[in-house]
């Protein structure tokens, strides 16, 4: 295989390595699009190796050979980010505030002791690849490009320490819905046995270990027909924190109230677009530490209006139903409420160019 060069920001050039043409796969029906299954022909991919990025390349999508003994495999060390690029009515693809994704990416870093990337030339290397591989990008509705930048530590050897070599990749998968039945509101399980998070931990940063932790409360939960747990502070498992993938939002009395960032809590991209979006509307959105015994006072005296989780992958997905022990609330009737619907609608209605966007949040590739 050839690689023919060109010139690229720092850390220098970026090659392409050509999948031979019977490696191309066919493109999926984009009206039957499940979440994060099908991924395209071509990733980027870059290595550091003695205190630097190198060897950046756009190359066939496929199997990564690691040592058996890889850090990341054994130790977690590994941070990885979640975008999506948006095919609007033109038939242009946009991005949503996609340098807060590297940005953050790079406090996630800090956090594992992984090397920092250079966020303009991650960027550029994101966008190449989505120009490649534009002709994968669906446009039925509620389709996007997912995008998933990772970092895996793979020195071969078995010490914990950090690592000195590290894998960049970026992929890209043709997606649907998260959730098979898009915005229809969800059963929560109040989780207040088990915890994602603690103070001090790395709950802030995106990272495979916190979502280790998350998958036997998961199955629990869903077992007992819930689609994800509420996670509690890990303390007092008292203060709400978050759910699974996404942020919290609760509308009480008409105000908007999400849970302040207080270093166990996944800071949302769509959590702060929320934020500026109610501001926006005129509803006063508020971040503070949020009692769950007091918010199920306030549902039981019908103050409680709505509740939703925001993420990237789900982007505004109502919540029908919280159980804390053996108490059930009911939020809104089971419906999806008039401001979750408001703010699901503007924002996906900026991130396919459908409405303008005075945030300067949206670009087109
Ligand atoms: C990615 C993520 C979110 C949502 O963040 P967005 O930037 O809005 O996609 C929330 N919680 C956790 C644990 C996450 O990993």
């Amino acid at each position: 295989m050839t690689a023919t060069q060109d010139t690229l920001a720092n850390p220098g050039t970026v090659g392409f390595i050509p999948a031979p043409p019977e490696r191309m796969k066919a493109k999926p029906d984009e009206n039957r699009l499940s979440f994060g299954k099908i991924f395209t022909d071509y990733m980027f991919v870059m290595d550091y190796e003695d205190g630097a990025w190198r060897s950046a390349r756009i190359q066939p999508y496929g199997s990564l050979m690691l040592d058996p003994a890889c850090s990341a495999l054994h130790y977690s060390q590994s941070v990885f980010e979640g975008l999506k690029a948006y095919r609007a009515a033109d038939g242009s693809i946009r991005l949503f505030r996609a340098r807060d994704n590297f940005e953050r990416m790079n406090v996630s870093c800090d956090r594992l002791c992984v090397p920092r990337i250079d966020v303009d030339f991650a960027l550029e290397a994101m966008k190449r690849l989505l120009r490649l591989e534009a002709e994968w990008a669906p446009s039925a509705p509620d389709t996007t490009m997912y995008i998933r930048p990772t970092i895996i530590a793979v020195d071969p050897y078995l010490g914990v320490h950090a690592s000195e070599k590290y894998l960049f990749y970026i992929i890209l998968s043709p997606s649907g819905p998260y959730f098979p039945d898009g915005m229809a509101p969800v059963r929560i399980y109040v989780e207040d046995e088990y915890v994602r998070a603690a103070r001090g931990g790395m709950g802030f940063a995106k990272t495979g270990g916190n979502y280790a932790a998350s998958i036997l409360a998961g199955a629990i939960a869903q077992k007992k027909g819930f689609t994800q747990v509420l996670w509690l502070d890990g303390t007092q498992r008292r203060f709400v924190e978050e759910v699974g993938s996404m942020n919290i939002f609760f509308k009480v009395r008409g105000e908007l109230w999400t849970p302040r960032l207080n270093g166990s809590i996944l800071p949302g991209i769509t959590r702060s677009s929320v934020l500026a979006l109610a501001q926006a509307m005129g509803v006063r959105a508020v971040e503070k530490d949020i009692d769950i015994y007091e918010l199920f006072d306030l549902g039981a005296r019908g103050e409680l209006e709505e509740a939703f989780g925001s993420g990237t992958a789900a982007v505004i997905s109502p919540v029908g139903m919280l159980r804390l022990r053996n108490r059930d609330l009911i939020i809104n009737n089971f419906q999806t409420g008039p401001l979750s619907q408001r703010l699901y609608d503007t924002l996906t209605g900026v991130q396919y160019g459908r409405l303008t966007d005075p945030f300067g949040w949206t670009e087109t590739l």
